[in-house]
């Protein structure tokens, strides 16, 4: 369907660009609607719509990853689908059944097969789900009628020449409340954080850490992404907490690390207080996969992990892990890849 696409590969950010198609579904009347692929980037909805008062939206966001042999695969995408699921549920919006997510996932890929970056060039293809809430509304309430679209375009590799470590600033701010959104994927949590995140960038840094809100004494999330650390026993620790956004990047480095990399593999409290427990410390999610963290800097003293300018072994080895399977290079376990 899609032709050829002129584009300077090892050029690529992560800035917006248009593709040639984008599914769109609606759902109204108590049903989802067929879907189907269009060209047209702009949505029309109502001026009264939820999503624009009320904030009733949530997203995903995945790959699509060109492999050695020029094939094209997803990552987990039922994973996406699920969450995307509970994120609506949370606010109240209709679910998406499982194979219509994938399958839209899938014919938006295939559409715009010419924009997934070549293998080798460290290049995917970013896929976008939304939904949110529109139609003839304007009292609080959930929506009459909702808009479910998919739409995908290239990125480059977060960290064009290999990982660099970065540091971070602890945030005098909450992104969620206690029992809140936050394990939700929904496009309120992001508004709240955008003023922290300009005050970390003025301060010379490259996001915030978030603590829990209930006590600020422990970690939960950087920036946008999960925190997990590496203790000087070798184990590999992320935070447990109801309002952290539960990481598909970060479970699957719970796993690796366990099976692959035969650490141990904990889930549990990371306190503020106790950083000199870990020797090597990340962040991680779907847009950098891994973001090696050189220092937080908490109450005026900059803590610095393995080093601010050189990436941990443990690190390294799971980036390479994660990366070699959502590339195909490396034997993914049973289930996370998923062909086109
Ligand atoms: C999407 C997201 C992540 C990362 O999740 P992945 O599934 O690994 O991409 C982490 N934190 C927040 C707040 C997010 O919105």
């Amino acid at each position: 369907m899609c032709k050829g696409v002129n584009i300077n590969w090892n050029n690529l950010g992560f800035g917006y660009i248009k593709t040639d198609f984008r599914y769109i579904s609606y759902w109204k009347d108590g049903k989802w609607d067929e879907g189907n692929l269009i060209t047209d980037n702009m949505i029309t909805i109502s001026e009264a719509s939820t999503a624009l008062h009320y904030g009733q939206q949530c997203f995903e966001g995945l790959k699509a990853y060109r492999t050695k042999n020029g094939g094209i695969q997803l990552f987990r995408p039922y994973e996406n689908a699920k969450r995307m699921n509970r994120s609506a549920n949370r606010l109240l919006m209709p679910e998406i059944p499982k194979e219509k997510f994938v399958d839209a996932v899938r014919q938006v890929v295939r559409a715009n097969e010419g924009y997934v970056p070549p293998y080798g060039t460290g290049g995917t293809l970013y896929i976008r789900p939304l939904l949110i809430g529109v139609g003839d509304n304007i009292g609080v309430g959930p929506a009459s009628e909702y808009l479910f679209c998919v739409f995908c375009l290239p990125v480059g590799p977060y960290f064009k020449g290999g990982m660099v470590p970065v540091n971070f600033i602890v945030a005098e701010y909450d992104r969620a409340a206690p029992c809140g959104t936050g394990a939700a994927k929904v496009g309120g949590n992001y508004a709240a954080s955008l003023y922290p995140y300009h005050l970390a960038k003025k301060g010379g840094f490259a996001d915030c850490v978030y603590l829990d809100p209930q006590t600020h004494t422990k970690i939960e999330e950087v920036g946008s992404a999960n925190f997990f650390g590496i203790t000087k026993k070798n184990e590999f620790v992320t935070p447990k907490s109801p309002s952290i956004l539960p990481s598909i990047t970060k479970y699957s480095l719970l796993y690796l690390a366990q099976e692959y990399l035969n650490l141990r593999a904990t889930q549990r409290d990371v306190l503020i207080d106790n950083l000199d427990e870990f020797k090597e410390a990340g962040a991680c999610g779907t847009a950098a996969v891994i973001t090696p963290i050189g220092g937080i800097h908490y109450k005026g003293k900059l803590h610095i992990f393995h080093s601010d300018t050189a990436v941990g072994p443990v690190t390294t080895e799971l980036y390479n892990t994660l990366c070699g399977i959502q590339f195909g290079d490396i034997q993914a376990p049973d289930g996370w890849i998923i062909e086109i």
